[in-house]
């Protein structure tokens, strides 16, 4: 089958841009395994309220159930491996160092795993820890340290560790948004993948780019919240399509 006019001019975007952000969200991580966060909401945790759980004040309220919900996401991401789309996202980086930003929304580390580099995280990373208030006792307390528990507490003044992710209702890095919102601005085309487009200010990103004069390419199984930003919307699974798209010409 001929690839359609639709897939030619997507291509040829992406392999003109100078400067290329891709903006990833679970949807390219579901082909690896990981469930997608509306898989989270009707598959097997939706025997959890997800919301509740992903959030301080639920977190506060039943520390060793959000705990464990966490480790149970933590040990599927490590139970997984990059697929296609990552690949293809870390060898364009590599065949054009310096093109290529990655800005993601997801907490696996399947971007790195497959060797990406400029990789910015926007709502942390699941398989790192930090504690759930200031330490008073910081620097001299580290969190491996941390006395066994569910969550684990410091050993020393009592506080308990929480996953290093950015919960509903908490504020992005600073630094990271700031560097997503200025990679998106100045670049010439934005590669959207795998994202619903529901969650804010990552969402908004989408906007930006398109409001700067940038091409923005979508790919999705299906509609998203952000269609009405797209120069162009392809629609099939992130590993199926980017390897095609990003392929050396
Ligand atoms: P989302 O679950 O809201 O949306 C996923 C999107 O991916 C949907 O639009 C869906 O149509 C699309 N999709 C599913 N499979 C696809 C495929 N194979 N190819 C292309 N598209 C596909 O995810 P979101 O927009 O990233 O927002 C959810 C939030 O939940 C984010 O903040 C994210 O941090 C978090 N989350 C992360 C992970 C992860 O790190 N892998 C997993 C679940 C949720």
């Amino acid at each position: 089958m001929e690839p359609g006019d639709d897939f030619v001019a997507a291509r040829r975007v992406l392999q003109a841009a100078r400067s290329l952000v891709a903006l990833t969200g679970a949807g390219i991580s579901a082909e690896s395994g990981i469930p997608t966060f509306r898989d989270a909401q009707t598959g097997l945790w939706s025997q959890f309220d997800a919301m509740a759980l992903a959030s301080e004040p639920g977190f506060r309220a039943r520390p060793e159930r959000a705990w464990d919900w966490y480790a149970e996401r933590r040990a599927g991401v490590q139970r997984t491996e990059p697929n296609a789309a990552h690949r293809a996202l870390a060898a364009f980086e590599q065949r054009h160092p310096g093109r290529l930003r990655i800005v993601t929304q997801n907490v696996d580390d399947l971007h790195q795993r497959a060797g990406s580099r400029d990789v910015l995280r926007l709502h942390g990373d699941i398989l790192r820890v930090r504690w759930l208030d200031p330490c008073p006792l910081q620097p001299a307390c580290d969190t491996d340290a941390a006395a066994a528990g569910r969550p684990p507490r410091c050993a020393r003044c009592g506080n308990l560790l929480r996953p290093d992710v950015v919960w509903f209702g908490e504020v992005l890095p600073a630094a990271a948004l700031a560097a997503a919102e200025a990679a998106v601005a100045r670049c010439d085309a934005l590669l959207v993948v795998g994202t619903s487009g529901s969650v804010w200010p990552a969402a908004g990103l989408a906007g930006l780019a398109r409001r700067a004069g940038a091409q923005v390419l979508i790919v999705n199984r299906a509609a998203s919240e952000i269609d009405s930003e797209a120069t162009q919307i392809l629609r099939g699974a992130a590993a199926a399509l980017l390897p095609a798209l990003l392929a050396p010409i």
